[in-house]
């Protein structure tokens, strides 16, 4: 008999993410959680032997603190017990507090599960997102970093020592950025729309102290296809991975630079998020035996974000399972310009590894 468990893929979800509404017209809604449980279980992927359900618990506010203030906490528990907002992009309705501290718990669970190794890989299934909230600040939909907090809780509980997150939500993950700005233990890359909120994420900036080298920011033009993310991961992400050597790859899922997302203006297609996921998971394969874990931030498209997440999972788990784009898909562009970011990429960042002088 073959003793494949590990080679199978956790899916960490709680029915209470649904629990949290920031009103209907807001674009961070119940129903992208919800709908997406709904076409899993429509596909099979969530009664198949091969994806792992796991529950979550909310992270406690010690777990917190491995990423955020005090204060910052607190600020988020007051606000959440009377209703108040954050930002003016971002409400606290009275349940947020719990709610997203259940996200992180989410979070570190999809780690937790691949570092105990009971699956190969993960994904969180969760909601709010994280990637926008720092230290001491939050926004953009999100209150504390969930996938900061998946990296502390590696570290503390299953004494892991180096990180690669990569974040290919469309919007640069500002609060990832400034938790590790310093840390030369967490290597972050993230690809972004620019010109989009919250308007960092420029090549230059490329951490700070100790931490100098390793933060990768690669803006993308409006109109970029995820067909580039091929010359990406082989100009940019492999090399570095190879010279960083992670223990674990942690990717802050957004899938919001889909073509048809209501907030934004890249042209990323269902079939591009499988074909991603793969060229993730063959790196992690060969830095860190296959150790990956996604949380979920972005993606606003209700019609096609469970369908891009059901995808994602079938190349995670090696399913045999074709999940069909809903739309005609817009004519690719001639991406010319990704060439020149690229080296530029690699300017800014020759002084820190070797593949790139
Ligand atoms: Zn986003």
């Amino acid at each position: 008999m073959r003793d494949d468990r590990a080679l199978t893929t956790g899916l960490i979800y709680h029915p209470d993410y649904a629990k949290h509404s920031l009103g209907p017209a807001h674009p961070e809604r119940p129903e992208r959680i919800t709908g997406t449980i709904q076409y899993l279980s429509e596909v099979g992927l969530l009664e198949d032997p091969d994806v792992h359900l796991f529950k979550p618990e909310p992270a406690t506010v010690e777990e917190l603190r491995l990423v955020h203030t005090i204060q910052y906490i607190e600020r988020i528990r007051r606000l959440s017990g009377r209703g108040g907002m954050l930002t003016l992009d971002t409400p606290v309705p009275p349940s947020t507090y719990d709610i997203a501290r259940l996200s992180a718990g989410g979070a570190m669970l999809a780690g937790g599960v691949v570092a105990e190794g009971k699956v190969k890989n993960s994904f969180a299934l969760i909601r709010p997102p994280g990637h926008h909230a720092g230290r001491d600040f939050g926004g953009g939909f999100c209150y504390f970093n969930n996938i900061a907090l998946m990296v502390e809780h590696l570290r503390t509980r299953y004494r892991m020592k180096r990180f690669m997150i990569i974040d290919w939500d469309v919007h640069h993950g500002n609060g990832t950025q400034n938790i590790f700005y310093s840390d030369p233990t967490v290597l972050y890359f993230s690809t972004h729309q620019m010109p989009l909120y919250p308007g960092t994420g420029t090549i230059d900036e490329i951490g700070e102290g100790e931490g100098e080298g390793y933060n990768v920011n690669l803006p993308l033009p409006p109109g970029t296809s995820g067909e580039v993310y091929r010359e990406i991961v082989k100009e940019l992400i492999e090399p570095l991975a190879d010279e960083f050597k992670p223990e674990i790859i942690a990717v802050s899922a957004g899938q919001d630079a889909y073509f048809a997302d209501p907030i934004a203006n890249l042209h990323f297609s269902v079939d591009e998020y499988f074909c991603i996921t793969k060229l993730v998971m063959r790196i992690a394969d060969r830095h860190c035996s296959g150790r990956l874990a996604m949380a979920l931030e972005g993606g606003y498209n209700l019609e096609a974000l469970p369908r891009i997440i059901a995808g994602i999972l079938v190349a995670q788990s090696g399913l045999n399972l074709k999940i069909f784009e809903p739309r005609t898909t817009p004519e690719q562009k001639e991406n010319q310009a990704i060439k020149e970011r690229i080296m530029q990429v690699k300017a800014a960042l020759s002084e820190y590894w070797k593949a790139f002088r």
